[in-house]
């Protein structure tokens, strides 16, 4: 395949230009580097009818070859990842290995979502009857996706959509829309026409989208005030909803842990892809015992680390992948120098046009500070004092949000304590950032609706029909 400069649509199988596009930029340099289609009414109703023409056929070829389907699909990424991944690092801004895991990762992503599947279950195997709940595909799906992971979220969606036996037309955020193109161009002549449909475009595609009858579900993946208007679009005609929405994560460091053996591994959930990820530790909890040690062990990390372009060798962190994010980042951290917060930067950051934030410590802000009650996904963390265990908990879990959250410590049964107290979908303990396409995850409160990922994300794609089978025909 052809990693050039042409980008299309691809709407049943095959290649759709747009009359207008969408500039792509680099964000490591603040310029265009590409241009991706614009579509609009007319482009969104053409995938939506090819996406509905392919749904009988695909349904009826039940789950064993559409798994063979798709684990043919994840198998074609592989010798072209190279290409994705420097891609990638053009669009989203992050360094280049890190960039590559996340294809990498996608590709096993597909196929382990592809080995499970959804028996029927008997809920009644008595004298007179069985009764047998099957499921059922629900139709055309809608996937929307944001900038932050943009190849691995898109494949959280298509695999257990598709291997589930429904069709797609997938919506990447107009800030990285270029590898999710190029992934379905990919498969144009791999998944029968129409299965999976991309639509690229500016802001209005969203709620074009939100707003289409044709759709029976909208998947979701970007901020909780979005997710609240896809909610309400979507009640319109009771399409069904999934929404992975934000978070503001809490991490709570108990005394008993060997600041040495953690400072790290804190510091990478706190600031892998330059902090921004949903699952990110956005508020670090550090009992008063070792917190001027763990906080000068997490300047040095932060000092020492070299923030660019991911393009070039040596870099750890790229730069905030879109100026609208950069412009809300900056306003947090300068907003917390004029309250007069103590901040901790990292090193230098370069001054070319690009949207760099030098990683940034605040040293033990109020609670209420907007820095701490905000999700701000960008390179700026709060980090708070604690003495009290009660308290702390209180603190976590007084957030609307509550996506993840994480404990330190080397007692794991009193960790496993505080754990079953907070209020989140998913609670590490002495780990962070993890995830995998067997295990369930959800947000609690404001930070979701539904499930991704496992057993009950695959069963978020079809309906159950329950069917009452008499054990004799008396009629
Ligand atoms: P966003 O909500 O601005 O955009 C997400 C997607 O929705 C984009 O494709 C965008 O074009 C589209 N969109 C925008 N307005 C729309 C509308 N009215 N109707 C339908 N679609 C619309 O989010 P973002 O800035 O791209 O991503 C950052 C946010 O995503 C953060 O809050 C982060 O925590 C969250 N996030 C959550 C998860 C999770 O799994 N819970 C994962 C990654 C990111």
């Amino acid at each position: 395949m052809d990693f050039g400069k042409d980008y299309s649509l691809t709407i049943g199988g095959a290649a759709v230009t747009t009359a207008t596009t969408v500039d792509v930029i680099n964000p490591a340099t603040g310029l265009a580097f590409a241009k991706a289609p614009r579509a609009g009414a007319e482009e969104l109703d053409c995938a939506v009818e090819a996406a509905k023409r392919a749904f009988p056929e695909w349904k009826k070829l039940g789950w064993a070859a559409r798994r063979d389907a798709l684990i043919a699909a994840a198998r074609a990424i592989e010798p072209h990842a190279e290409n994705f991944a420097r891609l990638f690092v053009q669009e989203q801004g992050r360094p280049y290995d890190m960039a590559k895991d996340e294809i990498d990762l996608g590709a096993h992503w597909i196929k382990a979502v592809a080995r499970q599947d959804l028996d029927d279950e008997i809920v009644e195997d008595s004298a007179a009857r069985r009764v047998v709940v099957r499921h059922e595909p629900l139709g055309v799906i809608a996937a929307i996706v944001p900038w932050n992971f943009p190849f691995l979220l898109a494949i959280w969606k298509i695999a257990p959509a598709l291997v589930a036996g429904n069709t797609m037309v997938l919506k990447p955020s107009p800030f990285t829309p270029l590898c999710t193109l190029k992934l379905a161009e990919l498969w144009r002549d791999i998944l029968p026409p129409g299965v999976f449909n991309v639509v690229s475009g500016g802001d209005e595609l969203g709620p074009m989208m939100t707003a289409h009858p044709g759709f029976a579900k909208i998947s979701f993946t970007g901020s909780t005030a979005t997710g609240k208007r896809v909610m309400e679009s979507a009640a319109r005609d009771l399409k069904r909803i999934t929404l992975e929405l934000g978070g503001n994560d809490a991490a709570i460091i108990m005394p008993d842990v060997d600041v040495s053996k953690v400072a790290q591994q804190l510091f990478f959930g706190a600031f892998y892809n330059s902090a921004q990820i949903c699952i990110a530790t956005k508020r670090m909890y550090i009992h008063e015992d070792i917190y001027d040690e763990l906080r000068d062990a997490l300047h040095a990390l932060a000092k020492a680390s070299v923030v660019g372009d991911g393009a070039e060798q040596g870099v750890m962190f790229g730069p905030i992948q879109n100026k609208p994010q950069f412009e809300r980042v900056k306003a947090l951290i300068d907003g917390a120098r004029d309250q007069g917060l103590v901040l901790l930067e990292g090193r230098n950051v370069p001054d070319n046009g690009g949207y760099f934030v030098p990683l940034t410590l605040v040293d033990n802000p109020p609670e209420t500070a907007p820095v701490v009650t905000q999700e701000a996904f960008g390179p700026v963390l709060p980090l708070l004092k604690f003495s009290d265990v009660d308290d702390v908990i209180a603190r976590a879990n007084a957030s609307e949000y509550g996506l993840a959250g994480a404990v330190w410590s080397r007692d794991v049964d009193a960790a496993v304590e505080i754990a079953n107290r907070l209020e989140t979908g998913t609670v590490w303990i002495n780990e962070n950032l993890q995830n995998g396409p067997h295990i369930p995850f959800a947000g609690a409160k404001q930070s979701g609706f539904g499930v991704e990922n496992g057993k009950e994300g695959l069963r978020e794609y079809t309906w159950p029909r329950t069917v009452f089978i008499p054990k004799s025909a008396k009629v």
